[in-house]
């Protein structure tokens, strides 16, 4: 297919594809599904080898949040009967690290709930990351804390952070059909602190809200644009308790064309299955690591994942390994060029911008939750595409931080 060619010489040269051409990935049909998996693995293959970094999540601070995403478990009004607790201690949010990092794990994701923190919340944080700098030499530190006031990426970074997410989570244009007490200006000024302050920028988006192929286009070309590091690819949780609860958009097929889009338009980048992954993928999931170079390890921050040792079985089963503690995760030309585990160049999705915990969702530290934009229904889908609910696949956490309970990893 020639659509495909192209994007594959563009994304070994790390050339933006146009609109067009993302968009004509998603309207694909499931008779070239394999074909734009193989095209995007190409892709994948070039900048990231066979190499799956593994990240894991410690929630600090669970539930009882102010501000209203809809996709949210989290979220103000939430009848979601998740874990809420406030700040774990440094000590016990080191222990819950320890489990992903003794199983694997080689970046710990350090959530909270909330609109953003006060200087005494980054005050503990900075005592958290600490706490697991000294016990675990070499990990990395993500915070997702939500929206950064003036000078606390500066004080993350002197704590030891290496990275921060917050996530876009959709397009500009949508964004006020899922969030009413922030906006996305408010998101990409943080994700651009956390660029200024040295720290490598994750920021990623959620899709199966009830967007259009425009939006997703759109939100991923605006990460390009902001240039982050790694962009995790959160597919809706649909919580029941939520606004987005009756969400049920996604099919195994529309994830991977999505997440070979989003590889696509973002080739040197690490691209995180997130949240959502066990729930939309299901038995595709092996597929994915064609496509993505990274996964969350265990549980999320308010739903249970698949057992860490199923991930770990996953990625041997279908010829991957798990990147080691030595390894450098991003190509040399952005390791180079920026500060903090990427690299802040100026072209390519490649280097810090934002995505961390600008959504809770549940996956990674982004958004905090996993849920989706209202929007209109994707106007080239295939008829396929409207799935039924799996509401047997969604499990609230009721393990590892915040429990009495051994973490899963
Ligand atoms: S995504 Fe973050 S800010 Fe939004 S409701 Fe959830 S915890 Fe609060």
């Amino acid at each position: 297919m020639d659509l495909l060619n192209t994007l594959v010489d563009k994304g070994l040269r790390r050339e933006v594809p146009t609109r067009e051409e993302a968009l004509a990935v998603l309207a694909t049909s499931d008779d070239d599904l394999l074909d734009v998996v193989a095209a995007a693995g190409k892709v994948r293959r070039h900048w990231f080898g066979r190499r799956v970094k593994l990240n894991y999540l410690v929630n600090l601070k669970s539930g009882l949040c102010p501000e209203d995403c809809s996709y949210c478990s989290q979220r103000l009004g939430s009848t979601a009967g998740i874990l809420k607790y406030t700040w774990l201690k440094p000590n016990e949010a080191s222990e819950a690290a320890a489990a992903g990092l003794a199983g694997g794990a080689k970046r710990v994701c350090l959530v909270a709930s909330g609109r953003g923190p006060t200087d005494r919340d980054v005050d503990r944080v900075s005592d958290t990351i600490k706490a697991i700098k000294e016990q675990n030499e070499g990990v990395e530190v993500c915070a997702c804390l939500g929206l950064l006031s003036d000078g606390q990426a500066e004080r993350l970074r002197e704590a030891g952070a290496d990275a921060y997410n917050h996530n876009l989570n959709t397009s500009e244009a949508t964004y006020g059909d899922i969030t009413t007490t922030h906006t996305y200006a408010d998101r990409v000024d943080t994700v651009q602190k956390a660029h200024a302050a040295g720290l490598s920028a994750c920021s990623g988006l959620i899709a199966g809200m009830g967007e259009s192929d425009e939006d997703l286009v759109d939100v991923v070309f605006s990460l390009r644009e902001l240039d982050p590091d790694s962009v995790p690819v959160n597919f809706l949780i649909p919580f029941e308790g939520t606004p987005l609860g009756q969400e049920w958009n996604l099919t195994p097929q529309r994830c991977l064309r999505i997440l070979a889009m989003v590889r696509f338009v973002c080739p040197d980048v690490e691209v995180r299955i997130a949240g959502g992954r066990e729930v939309h993928l299901r038995t595709l999931q092996p597929l994915a690591l064609h496509l993505a170079n990274s996964i969350f390890l265990g549980d999320y921050l308010t739903s249970e994942g698949q057992a860490g040792k199923a991930d770990l079985e996953m990625i041997a089963d279908a010829g991957f390994e798990v990147e080691g503690a030595g390894e450098v995760t991003l190509p040399e030309h952005r390791v180079t060029a920026g500060g903090g585990c990427g690299t802040h160049e100026g072209a390519g999705c490649g280097s810090h911008s934002g995505g961390g915990c600008g959504s809770h969702e549940d996956a990674g530290c982004g958004s905090h939750e996993g849920g989706g934009v209202c929007g209109s229904a994707v106007a080239a889908a295939p008829a396929a595409q409207v799935n039924e609910a799996r509401t047997d696949l969604v499990a609230v956490r009721r393990r590892g931080a915040g429990t009495d309970l051994a973490p899963n990893a």
